[in-house]
């Protein structure tokens, strides 16, 4: 090993020890300065830590798949505000503690932004949790059974963005909205929510099957927040549609169509 192979292993600069050779080769080929060129190895460690951070970042969201903003074709659902879509990404949202709400009918694009912005933000280092709401709504009654609630919401606290899939598709008893309600003031102006849901506002009193406990969910989780209502057709039936197998429907017929 020689002496700088040395130096860097003991920095534990593991990137830029792999590649080192080859930047110097390049930097004698381009004659870059020594400032150049220290920026240029520096650079090299610190993109391959990055990575490697966000790539066990991603893991633990456990995302359902991964899906960018860049992926999400605006012109399809012109109703959007690109704006609005824009400032989320720049993730103020999260180091305010804000939340974001994704409404509207199946197949609009609702996860698939809520993933976007969930890879954005384990991008920009934060820690991210994904979970459709059956599964965290189990998890969540399964614990309490086992006398151990406060852990499990403990645990669900360490992700500074939760990714809440799916509300309104079930009905809620009051029971598992009153845990609802339990982890959301525990989160309330610590941790941001996105939530996603096929429900307006003024549903989700069903939903949670208590209007007195909805309204106090909605308190909690508007008062900072940005809701984006998407109001266009499902993407998962355009090709369909094109193919002349649907006539122009509305958003429920939609939701019929797909089944939930
Ligand atoms: P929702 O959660 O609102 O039911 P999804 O986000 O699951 O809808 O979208 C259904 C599928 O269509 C996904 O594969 C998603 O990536 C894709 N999709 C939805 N809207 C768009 C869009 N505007 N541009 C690109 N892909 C889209
Ligand atoms: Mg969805």
């Amino acid at each position: 090993m020689n002496e700088l192979e040395n130096l860097l292993t003991r920095l534990k600069m593991d990137h830029l020890s792999g590649a080192v050779e080859n930047l110097l080769e390049q930097a004698t080929k381009e004659e870059l300065n020594y400032r150049e060129f220290l920026i240029r190895a520096l650079s090299q460690e610190w993109n391959g830590r990055r990575s490697r951070g966000l790539e066990s970042r991603l893991k633990q969201a456990r995302l359902p798949w991964i899906k960018t903003l860049e992926q999400f074709d605006f012109t399809f659902q012109p109703g959007i505000d690109r704006k609005v879509i824009r400032e989320l990404a720049g993730l103020a949202f999260v180091e305010r503690n804000e939340n974001v709400i994704l409404l509207g009918p199946p197949g609009v694009g609702k996860t698939h932004l809520a993933v976007a912005l969930g890879v954005k933000a384990a991008d920009g280092g934060h820690r991210v949790l994904f979970t459709p709401l059956d599964k965290l709504m189990a998890t969540l009654l399964k614990a309490k059974q086992e006398n151990r609630l406060e852990r499990q919401i403990q645990l669900l606290s360490y992700s500074r963005v939760l990714i809440l899939d799916e509300i309104g598709y079930l009905p809620m008893t009051r029971e598992e909205a009153s845990l609802f309600f339990r982890l959301l003031n525990r989160r309330y102006e610590k941790a941001s929510i996105i939530l996603t849901s096929n429900k307006s506002f003024v549903d989700w009193g069903e939903v949670f099957g208590d209007n007195v406990l909805a309204s106090a969910i909605l308190d909690r989780l508007l008062h900072h927040s940005t809701t984006v209502n998407i109001k266009g057709q499902s993407y998962r039936l355009k090709d369909k549609r094109k193919a002349g197998m649907l006539s122009a429907k509305s958003a429920s017929d939609d939701a019929i169509m797909s089944g939930r």
